[in-house]
């Protein structure tokens, strides 16, 4: 197989893939699991090689006109292990470097020619680029790329403990101490990411993942605001965690965030979002319009404190980060947590 690589990061990759690297000393190696073959399956039959502009877009930088490998990383570089899941565009594989110190990640394959078909590539490329650039403890890190003439592949943090969402389904809901635990790590990533001007949008359990501590990690940066999850729009709608500013078409801001912020809040506590209908999207859509929320009386009034200032018609009106992450009922189960940071539950 030709590989027209691009550079993934340009310096200090294996500073950076260390903090995965999750053998210890005396372990040889981390298992990986057992690899099924699905890349080269999906490779025969799907997807179709890109050219042109979209090629440009989709190949990150220019290196898809050079016709030996330029960047560091190939598949070559990794042995595959066990599947992980299938996102819209491809499969997701544990993997491991080859070379020492056999460093883990979770590879992602997109294929260029969905990624065009679903006239997503602008969106997909500037979402690479927004999540190479992020570092912070709850944001799953993206530590490069390469890609071929038919995929991307996406060297992102391996997310050990896998999705939230399951957990969730599996638990019916959370505790309110695993609640808290995890709107305040969710409230600090959400600081730094509008720190740096970016509004993720797309906040939701299907987009969240769990650390091998049982940390939260936001994972999903982005695309699935063009293509929700299947998921969710068998369940229960794709209205559930968007503000009334942008049910009802307006302008919107970094203040949506907080809105899903309220929204999860609700979730994780109830298990269900707070404006879900099962009469379907335009009861959903009313229900939010008119913020026609109801807290049950199982959760703590503190918790019922901190979803109502979330849950604001008014954008400017919702209770800021700062002081989300200085509300008694986050500082409540912060302070009991200090001896087990990032613990979950
Ligand atoms: P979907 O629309 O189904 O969410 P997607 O294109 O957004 O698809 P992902 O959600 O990123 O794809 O990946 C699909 C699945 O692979 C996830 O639901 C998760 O189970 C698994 N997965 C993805 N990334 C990781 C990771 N970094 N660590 C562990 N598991 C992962
Ligand atoms: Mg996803």
């Amino acid at each position: 197989m030709k590989l027209a690589c691009a550079p993934a990061v340009k310096s200090g990759l294996s500073k950076q893939l260390s903090i995965v690297n999750e053998t210890k000393p005396g372990v040889k190696k981390l298992a990986i699991g057992q690899y099924d073959g699905g890349l080269e399956k999906d490779n025969e039959k799907r997807g179709s090689v890109v050219s042109g502009e979209a090629a440009e877009i989709l190949a990150l930088d220019h290196s898809v006109h050079t016709e030996r490998p330029i960047g560091d990383w190939s598949l070559h570089s990794f042995e595959i292990g066990r599947p992980l899941g299938k996102g819209k565009f491809g499969r997701v594989y544990m993997a491991r470097t080859k070379k020492e110190p056999h460093y883990i990640i979770a590879l992602k394959t997109l294929y260029k020619s969905e990624i065009v078909e679903s006239k997503v590539e602008k969106q997909v490329r500037r979402e690479i680029e927004i999540q190479t650039n992020l570092r912070h403890p709850n944001i799953l890190r993206l530590y490069g790329y390469f890609h071929d003439e038919k995929r991307i592949f996406l060297m992102l943090e391996f997310a050990g403990k896998g999705e939230l969402y399951k957990q969730l389904n599996k638990n019916g809901r959370f505790s309110e101490r695993r609640s808290a635990r995890y709107i305040d790590q969710m409230a600090d990533a959400l600081q730094y990411l509008h720190s740096k001007h970016v509004i993720h949008r797309d906040i939701k359990p299907e987009n969240l993942l769990l650390g091998i501590n049982g940390e939260l990690k936001i994972g999903d940066f982005g695309w699935s605001v063009h293509a929700p999850s299947n998921r969710r729009k068998t369940l229960c709608g794709t209205l559930d965690y968007l503000p009334p500013e942008m049910v009802l078409g307006k302008e919107h801001s970094e203040k949506v965030d907080l809105w899903a912020l309220g929204v999860l809040t609700y979730e994780f506590l109830c298990g269900n979002p707070p404006f879900e209908d099962l009469n379907g999207y335009n009861a959903t859509y009313k229900r939010i319009a008119k913020v026609d929320l109801h807290v049950p009386s199982s959760v703590s009034a503190e918790a019922k404190d901190l979803i109502e200032r979330l849950l604001v018609f008014e954008p400017e009106k919702r209770l800021p980060l700062s002081e989300v992450l200085t509300h008694p009922w986050i500082v409540k189960y912060r302070s009991s947590a200090k001896l087990s940071k990032g613990e979950a539950a």
